[in-house]
């Protein structure tokens, strides 16, 4: 089975919930949760005016392929989605593959490694706990040496874990 680096961000209603509720559908999918770093609270990226995010990164094992992969990440989105919109619309957990092994994957709805990663100090950060040596494949860095050039300004852990 493969090792597969899952990043995850809410930033509407009970952010630790939708956390906490994606990883019980996660494993409910028969994905193992190897490894969870961190949680942290992070100024959004992009679009400023929108309340801040918390994130971790998950190590998995799983026999999915990445495109089934994907496939349930959206399905868990939806799910955890349609449990807050009635409060607070539809956008409430983001589920992201950041690494498939070793794979690289270039497929119109699936990019791995992840196109942002290397300048997103909000994944890096988490992934960082759990995984500092692992070499992304494209470019040989390790994560700690991804980490090393970005700014962890506004990227804040939480003393509660998830
Ligand atoms: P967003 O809502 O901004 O996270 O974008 C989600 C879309 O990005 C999905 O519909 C995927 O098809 C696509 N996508 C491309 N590469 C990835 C990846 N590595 N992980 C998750 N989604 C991806």
């Amino acid at each position: 089975m493969e090792d597969v680096f899952i990043g995850l961000g809410s930033n509407l209603g009970n952010r630790r919930e939708n956390l906490r509720y994606a990883l019980t559908e996660l494993k409910k999918q028969g994905i193992q949760i190897a490894k969870v770093s961190a949680v942290y609270e992070t100024e959004p990226w992009g679009v400023k005016e929108q309340p801040p995010f918390l994130n971790l990164v998950l190590q998995c094992k799983t026999v999915l392929k990445p495109l089934e992969l994907l496939r349930c990440l959206k399905e868990i989105e939806r799910t955890v989605g349609r449990k807050e919109t009635f409060r607070w619309g539809p956008r409430v957990i983001d589920l992201d593959i950041l690494y498939y092994g070793k794979s690289i994957i270039n497929e119109p709805e699936l990019v791995v490694p992840h196109p942002h990663l290397k300048q997103r100090a909000f994944v890096l950060k988490p992934l960082s706990d759990i995984a500092p040596d692992f070499k992304d494949p494209v470019t040989g860095l390790s994560v700690a040496e991804m980490l090393d050039s970005v700014s962890t300004d506004g990227v804040i852990k939480t003393e509660e874990g998830l």
